[in-house]
């Protein structure tokens, strides 16, 4: 059956202001979620890491906040640590980018609190029936939340090839323990003879596994590697790569097997909001904002996260494309923009399978607001 998906694409007026529009999106996208009284509500973001300006700006979501209190619930920002040790690996350096990034408790009227706690151990264990996963370990403070909102920032990403709802919530909400969970197989495999010392792949590599060596020659600490996936599109002579099809369909099977992990915490229905704006091709942890692929396109919005990410997906698709920008000469609207940037990343981008597992469904209907 379709999922409804809502979508405001960002036109707004005097009497029909930015605020307005948004307001509408979540009373539409909204009904049913069964918001109650004091209900602590996780609101689930990414800061982005020092150095990048991509993230979904915070004056876009002061409505949401507002929105939310309106149905009596008491929102919060949240995120948890990451696994590699720049800006965002505990919860001290993590508030600071989220303020320097305009995350004010006083501006937008919800703290930020970081869900995993000071130094990212604090858990909860969560058991599922997954193919990969028994048991997902999950930020506990997201866990613990009576509900939860995700706010997502459509963009490429390096190893899921797409990053939307469903890698916010999977990856995005897993603890350490559990980040490192999904990452596991998925460390680069080098060929050192293609190597030629650049050095641009240990420049990237936040946990130091890449040092170089005699001779100008790259050396991997497989020790240290966190799977991140940094590397492999630093790399320009493929020297650093890994058995594509193999792990990056596992480690997508792995983040969708945590999305639904998280989402059973919740006894109630979650609300995806998707910001289809500054499309660039990588996620936002990577210390910086490459060019957009696309124009912005507007804010969907869905109970569904497997609909809500198909729908971005297609309509950043069915976009006219931008240069300069890291898509290849000569792409036409309708092409896989997302692949055309990642192309070892399998064609669904994990979307087939979050379907077979039943988190949601990749039939939708959009529906404008
Ligand atoms: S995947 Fe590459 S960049 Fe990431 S930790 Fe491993 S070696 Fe470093
Ligand atoms: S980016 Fe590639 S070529 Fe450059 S040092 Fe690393 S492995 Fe070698």
């Amino acid at each position: 059956m379709a999922s409804n998906v809502y979508f405001w694409n960002l036109r707004a007026g005097l009497k029909n202001n930015n605020e307005a529009r948004m307001r509408k999106l979540l009373a539409a996208a909204g009904k049913g979620l069964g918001l109650a009284a004091g209900d602590l509500t996780a609101l689930k973001v990414h800061f982005g890491e020092q150095g990048v300006t991509g993230f979904v700006r915070p004056l876009l979501l002061k409505p949401v906040v507002t929105w939310l209190k309106e149905q009596g619930a008491k929102p919060f920002f949240t995120d948890a640590s990451t696994l590699y040790v720049g800006q965002r690996g505990e919860a001290v350096s993590h508030s600071l980018v989220a303020a320097e990034h305009g995350f004010d408790p006083l501006l937008l009227g919800a703290p930020v609190l970081i869900a995993d706690g000071l130094k990212g151990a604090s858990q909860e264990m969560v058991r599922i029936r997954g193919k990969h996963v028994k048991k997902a370990f999950i930020a506990a403070d997201i866990a613990a939340a009576d509900a939860l909102v995700s706010i997502n920032h459509v963009k490429g990403h390096e190893m899921a090839g797409y990053g939307g709802a469903l890698k916010n919530i999977g990856m995005g909400s897993a603890s350490k323990q559990g980040k490192m969970h999904q990452h596991i197989t998925t460390g680069p495999r080098l060929d050192v003879e293609k190597c030629v010392g650049c050095g641009a792949c240990a420049a990237v590599c936040a946990s130091k596994a890449l040092t170089m060596g005699p001779k100008r020659k790259i050396r991997l600490n497989l020790e240290k590697c966190v799977g991140c996936g940094m590397c492999f599109s630093a790399c320009k002579t493929s020297a650093l790569g890994i058995n594509w099809q193999t792990d990056i369909q596992a480690f997508l099977e792995r983040m969708m097997e945590y999305a639904k992990a998280v989402i059973a915490t919740k006894p109630k229905p979650c609300l995806h909001l998707n910001f289809v704006l500054n499309v660039c091709p990588d996620c936002d942890c990577i210390g910086f904002t490459d060019a957009p692929l696309c124009p912005d396109i507007g804010v969907l919005a869905s109970q569904d996260p497997v609909a809500c990410d198909q729908a971005s997906v297609d309509l950043v698709n069915a976009a006219v494309p931008l240069w300069p920008s890291r898509l290849p000469k000569g792409i036409k609207p309708g092409a896989n923009k997302f692949l055309a940037v990642h192309p070892h990343v399998p064609q669904d981008m994990g979307l087939a399978y979050a379907e077979k597992i039943g988190l949601g469904s990749r039939k939708y209907k959009l529906i404008e607001v």
